[in-house]
């Protein structure tokens, strides 16, 4: 007999990942393809070499629960007081945890014509990023899915309307993965003025230094001005620490305490802890490269327009092809050629991302986009 599951889990699809692809380039998972900085590196190193017996960081012990090195660290670079601040096992960990804190099965409504109660409710634009359902649905709430404009951004007014006595939590994306759209900061702020301010809202700023708009929201002012806002942020993406799983929040210091309730223990590891505290600390090193993507996210969009693609204008480190049925066969083709990159397949808003590389990745890439058969595009 075999054993009894929940049955949330049937209808739960496993997240998938980016396409690992060996010997091909790979523009599939939003990183940043430049190899670690040396004093990240030594960081590391000095990490995992420090096993004295009086040693408060080897791998041999383990980590600081609470990441005090790194909580100062963060709040140097952010102006952010320590209690305003949590780290995190990669940001999508907080995800789940912002989730856990607000919308359990428990607190489901009773409703007046329906014998089931109403279960909490996550509200997020669609397409948005992929671990928004997920979080939500291990948690027991009910994932709502609000349909991006025809530019591919986040709808804020149908997100507005879509909030009910249920709703305990919005995901609010930008620059939005996977479409690259961004928020401005007098629309964040309007919607957050509309929406009640017991409803948590969660400002996902994975891509923020990437955004060069003009008046780009700052999560970290809006979490301290407002009790219900959190800004996420991390580390994977502009400080090329994806493979070490390093996220922080920002947010009101009684959301930070029920944050650590919900944490694994010890989950973010003792060498993504130095890792972190020496990446933050190499701001200077780390700009050219944020530039460098910036400059090429302009060179291939341009590529792209000339070669006949839709391209919403991006603010993060990648594009949306918008290829609808296309999508996948358009992967497959690039795949073919030695280059990863991430289709979305569905019905609803089908596309591919192309993260942006290096530019001899790039120009791999747009080798392949301009050889894929536009017959069929
Ligand atoms: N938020 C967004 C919008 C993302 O795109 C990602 C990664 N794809 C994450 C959060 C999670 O990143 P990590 O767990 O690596 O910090």
């Amino acid at each position: 007999m075999s054993v009894q599951l929940r049955s949330a889990l049937a209808e739960l699809p496993a997240y998938a990942p980016g396409r690992n692809v060996p010997g091909a380039i790979k523009l599939a998972s939003n990183e940043l393809s430049f190899p670690p900085l040396p004093a990240v590196a030594d960081a590391i190193a000095g990490a995992v070499a420090d096993s004295s017996a009086t040693a408060q960081s080897g791998v041999n012990r383990y980590p600081d629960n609470g990441a005090a090195a790194l909580l100062q660290k963060l709040s140097e670079a952010t102006g952010v007081p320590t209690g305003n601040l949590i780290a995190g096992c990669g940001s999508v960990a907080l995800c789940q945890q912002l989730v856990q804190i607000v919308a359990g099965a428990e607190d489901a409504l009773p409703q007046p014509d329906s014998p089931d109660p109403q279960l909490p409710e996550v509200v997020f634009g669609w397409r948005s990023f992929e671990a928004y359902p997920i979080v939500t649905q291990i948690a027991g709430a009910t994932p709502v899915r609000v349909p991006l404009t025809a530019d591919h951004q986040l709808d804020l007014d149908a997100m507005a309307q879509a909030v009910t006595p249920a709703t305990r939590l919005i995901f609010l994306c930008s620059p939005n993965n996977p479409t690259g759209t961004a928020l401005s900061a007098p629309a964040v702020e309007a919607f957050l003025d509309s929406v009640p301010s017991d409803v948590l809202v969660v400002l996902d700023e994975a891509y923020r230094e990437f955004n060069r708009a003009d008046n780009v929201p700052d999560g970290a002012a809006l979490a301290l001005a407002r009790p219900n806002v959190v800004a996420l942020r991390t580390l994977s993406k502009a400080y090329g620490l994806a493979g070490l799983r390093v996220g922080y929040a920002i947010a009101a210091p009684d959301v930070i305490a029920a944050l650590s309730k919900v944490a694994i223990p010890f989950a973010l590891n003792t060498l993504a802890q130095a890792a972190a505290v020496a990446a933050l600390g190499q701001c200077d090193e780390l700009q050219p490269r944020w530039d460098e993507v910036v400059a090429e996210r302009k060179r291939v969009t341009d590529a792209l327009l000339a070669q006949g693609y839709q391209v919403p204008p991006s603010q993060a480190n990648f594009v949306w092809l918008p290829l609808e049925d296309d999508s996948a066969r358009f992967s497959a083709h690039c795949e073919q050629a030695g280059v990863t990159v991430r289709g979305f397949s569905h019905a609803n808003g089908g596309g591919v991302r192309v993260t942006i590389g290096r530019p001899d990745e790039n120009d791999a890439f747009l080798t392949a986009a301009a050889s894929f058969d536009r017959k069929e595009r």
